[in-house]
């Protein structure tokens, strides 16, 4: 139990200042071209907020060559053509130049391996929102290399939290294509270096959207249960995952946990999943590490969900994960109120600290 005497210690929180900006310009949506919601003043507002509170936050150097986890989680020639294609683009005379998947593989006979240019990054791509710029491959990168140095740093010393800011975010990235705004799956980088320390890992996804990349990634495998609360997949993106009767297979089975939250779900219920549902299952398995994929964009004010949650929603969240009692790298997943995204991660880290362990 914290006593009211007691220093607390600050968030240690691993963030790189992107070298260039981030802002991919626009998004191909349902037949509609818009301006893309992973606007780059997402992550330059969550950074503003640590300056606003340096005494809770501590920013921390990223030390970690993200590399060997980005091949482990992903296939090297996914991580190498996202690398070419930057590349590429970095060489094109154009200024601003972005790949538009539009063209995709999906199940097809024959499956020429091939990008050189924009109509042929759609190999490696589920969807139309997400564009590969310039940047696309160091910004990736560099956000993994926070997930993965946030682990580290946190075994190494024997801590108990650490704060892995990400952007752009990492729970729509299987194993050899990208979506939804994501390109290299951070919570897996992280949980991957975990797996060299420690035996067994959650990842809990409290972000609107059904984080079928990580699911997909450890679909089969015991040693990282993915439990996932989410918006109803019927309905909402990821559309063909994210449904209660995806359990696991093989030797994973059993070890998916997805629960679908209704729409203009406020904080009782949502803590009554957590308390309810999600604790018990994660207790059971007796995880070494927690990571967390926290999204915001569960904001009754987001822009992209439906949720009814508030600042107290995510402070009750930020002591739920206190109660949880393990030690737990938080990585930042979505949430598009440009406006108001720092005021609810500042609200789950301020939980976080108030909370009282089990
Ligand atoms: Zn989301």
């Amino acid at each position: 139990m914290t006593t009211g005497t007691k220093a607390k210690k600050p968030i240690r929180t691993f963030y790189q200042e992107p070298t260039k900006s981030y802002s991919p310009p626009k998004e191909y949506n349902f037949g509609e071209l818009i301006p893309h919601a992973d606007s780059g003043s997402r992550a330059s507002l969550i950074e503003s907020l640590i300056k606003e509170h340096s005494s809770t936050y501590e920013l921390m150097e990223p030390h970690l060559d993200p590399l060997p986890y980005l091949n482990k989680v992903h296939a090297p020639e996914y991580v190498e053509a996202l690398e070419a294609c930057s590349k590429k683009l970095q060489e094109s005379e154009e200024s601003n130049a972005w790949f538009f998947p539009s063209v995709f593989r999906v199940n097809q006979e024959f499956n020429r391996q091939h990008v050189q240019s924009n109509k042929h990054v759609g190999y490696y791509a589920f969807d139309t929102f997400t564009p590969v710029g310039e940047e696309t491959f160091n910004q990736a990168s560099r956000s993994a290399q926070s997930a993965v140095s946030a682990m580290d740093w946190m075994l190494n010393n024997n801590e108990s939290f650490a704060y892995a800011l990400c952007r752009p975010s990492g729970h729509h990235a299987c194993h050899d294509y990208f979506g939804g705004y994501c390109f290299f799956n951070n919570a897996a980088c992280a949980a991957e270096r975990a797996l060299e320390t420690v035996k067994k890992v959650v990842i809990l996804d409290v972000d609107y959207h059904h984080g079928n990349g990580t699911q997909s990634i450890y679909y089969d495998r015991k040693d990282v249960f993915v439990i996932n609360v989410h918006a109803d997949p019927a309905k909402v993106f990821p559309y063909f995952a994210g449904f209660e009767d995806e359990v696991g297979t093989g030797e994973g089975e059993g070890f998916n946990l997805n629960i679908i939250a209704e729409k203009d779900i406020q904080t009782h219920d949502y803590v009554e999943i957590l308390e309810n549902r999600v604790k018990p299952a994660l207790l059971n398995f007796k995880p070494d590490v927690v990571i967390v994929s926290l999204g915001v964009d569960t904001a009754a004010t987001d822009p992209l969900g439906d949720f009814g949650l508030t600042e107290d929603s995510f402070e009750a969240i930020g002591r739920f994960i206190k109660s949880i009692n393990v030690p737990t790298v938080t990585v930042q997943e979505g949430g598009y109120d440009v406006a108001s995204i720092s005021k609810y991660v500042h609200a789950y880290m301020t939980g976080y600290l108030q909370g009282e362990t089990a």
